[in-house]
């Protein structure tokens, strides 16, 4: 079902009125982790005024040690719904387990399963049973068929509304976070007719990188874009804060987005 032989014409997801897989390159913009309705309000704020589409933010974190912060939880879905409502902003969230789908389903547009949550079959199987927008990550290890295949089982169970990300792969380069793996956007484009979003913020790992990379996956064909930003990201909840944009920086890259999209 994944498949570009299967269904030759692009799949657009639209979202009260926001086409993604479509003419429209999608900004979806925020910080890794909703840390509260003040933060999450103001950030909301400047992802509007730059011109994104989406505000991301994560009310459940999957951190790789036990000890790091987790999120805020169900309180961050509730702060990220009233953000994303007042400013007129579509919104996205991590789900991590199959008893939390429905919760987070309530709040928010779209549903993100994480890199670590690829080949999570059961949480997988359970977003093929809604019909919520899901947007896949790649797993960091992940074959572009292994890829395909998890995105197979929510399109398997009868949810057609999936993107695919690139969020960057293990490599054995450690300057970077990860290695964003811009061949995956092409590739995807041309194997499946999902919508591929990129993000080159857990892609790099590293905020000097975001821009350039931004730039290459928008003229490797990416639909849109998933980005990191926070106004005070020295201070973030998560480690995430080195790979954040500045809001001056986000709403700079977003004009010149604008200027690279008729060359493309
Ligand atoms: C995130 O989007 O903040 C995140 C944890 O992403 P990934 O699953 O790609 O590491
Ligand atoms: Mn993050």
């Amino acid at each position: 079902l994944a498949s570009r032989d299967f269904h030759p014409s692009d799949t657009v997801i639209n979202i009260k009125g926001v086409e993604i897989g479509g003419e429209q390159l999608v900004v979806m913009g925020g910080p890794c982790a909703v840390e509260s309705p003040e933060q999450i309000d103001e950030i909301a704020r400047l992802v509007k005024a730059a011109g994104g589409q989406v505000l991301r933010g994560g009310a459940f974190k999957p951190r790789t040690g036990p000890y790091s912060f987790q999120g805020v939880g169900v309180e961050g879905l509730v702060m990220m719904a009233e953000a994303g409502k007042k400013h007129g902003l579509l919104t996205i969230t991590e789900v991590m387990t199959p008893e939390y789908v429905d919760v987070c389903a309530e709040y928010a547009d779209i549903l993100q399963v994480g890199t670590r949550n690829m080949q999570n079959f059961d949480l997988l199987r359970k977003l093929g049973s809604i019909q919520t927008p899901v947007l896949l990550k790649r797993g960091f290890s992940a074959t572009y068929d292994e890829f395909l295949n998890a995105a197979e089982y929510i399109l398997a169970g009868g949810n057609p509304n999936v993107m695919l990300c690139e969020r960057g792969i293990r490599t054995f380069e450690t300057y970077t976070r990860n290695t964003l793996d811009l061949s995956a956007i092409p590739v995807l484009k041309q194997l499946s007719h999902l919508p591929v979003i990129s993000d080159p913020s857990h892609g790099t790992g590293r905020r000097e990188l975001v821009v350039p990379m931004t730039k290459a996956s928008v003229a490797a064909g990416a639909d849109g874009l998933i980005i990191e930003m926070h106004t005070d990201p020295d201070n973030s909840m998560t480690g995430d804060g080195v790979q954040s944009l500045f809001p001056e920086q986000f709403a700079e890259l977003l004009v010149d987005l604008e200027k690279l999209a008729p060359l493309l």
